[in-house]
């Protein structure tokens, strides 16, 4: 098992309290980071997450916040810049499916996995970025999907906002280079989370037999993905994906 030092750094996970974004806050405290865990309105699912990591309390901290509202995202950086004085990491990781196909797809369907998915990851970055500038440290990373990249029928607002954060990280990733703040992007394949839990059987089983691997990967295997990039050895990758699907 590889193990990170996260000692002293301020790590921000958007969505950090259920699936993969809770894994990934696990893997951050436990590493030693204090972590900003942020959810859209499932409390009990957050503070069952905070009170199974009881232990590391005193660095975990759980935040209401819709990263879709630009509005709330500055009041809430606003509070971070009184409480931290850097911000080391940003994992862009909540996010949302709405599948239609294209010809039934209302225009809410599109528009608030776009809102979420998408604007909300320029949102958090735009505030991040000023936060990081100024230290010429920074990791921003993306969970974004093989949906973003292969395109799966009725998730075309779906893969739409994935391909999107595949692109503004390469974009962003340009942008902030000569500051020494990377940016990548982690696509996890078909995870075992609350996120597929509504699929019909059959479908989950069509889905197995697209994976080499022949199994569904687990959120801490995508969360170990992060904790590598988001750590200081991963230097010299930027505007890259690294894909966590047991081949798909
Ligand atoms: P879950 O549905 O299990 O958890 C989603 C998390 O995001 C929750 O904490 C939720 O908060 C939060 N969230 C949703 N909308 C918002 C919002 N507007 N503002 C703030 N927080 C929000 O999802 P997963 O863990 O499965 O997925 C996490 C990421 O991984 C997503 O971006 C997803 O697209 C991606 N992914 C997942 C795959 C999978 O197979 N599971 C495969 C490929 C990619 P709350 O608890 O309050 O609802």
């Amino acid at each position: 098992m590889i193990t990170y030092d996260f000692s002293g750094q301020n790590m921000l996970v958007t969505g950090g309290t259920r699936g993969i974004g809770r894994a990934i806050s696990e893997a951050f405290l436990r590493s030693g980071a204090r972590v900003f865990a942020v959810y859209a309105g499932n409390r009990k699912a957050a503070e069952d997450f905070a009170a199974a990591n009881a232990e590391h309390g005193d660095r975990l901290s759980l935040h209401q916040l819709d990263v879709a509202d630009y509005g709330a995202v500055e009041r809430f950086y606003q509070w971070l810049d009184r409480e931290i004085e850097q911000l080391h990491g940003l994992i862009n990781n909540a996010g949302i499916r709405q599948d239609a196909v294209v010809g039934m797809m209302s225009l809410q369907e599109w528009q608030s996995v776009l809102d979420t998915n998408l604007t909300g990851v320029y949102a958090m970055s735009k505030l991040a970025i000023h936060k990081m500038l100024g230290r010429r440290y920074g990791r921003i990373i993306n969970i974004t999907s093989p949906s973003g990249e292969l395109g799966f029928a009725g998730q075309a607002n779906y893969a739409a906002s994935k391909a999107g954060q595949i692109a503004f990280a390469k974009s962003l990733a340009r942008e902030v280079g000569k500051r020494k703040i990377t940016v990548n992007c982690v696509s996890p394949g078909f995870i075992d989370t609350e996120f597929i839990a509504n699929l019909p059987e059959q479908q989950l089983a069509a889905y197995r037999q697209m994976v080499d691997l022949k199994r569904f990967g687990t959120a801490r295997e995508v969360a170990d993905s992060v904790l590598f990039l988001a750590s200081e050895e991963a230097s010299y990758i930027t505007g890259a994906t690294l894909h966590v699907t047991g081949g798909v």
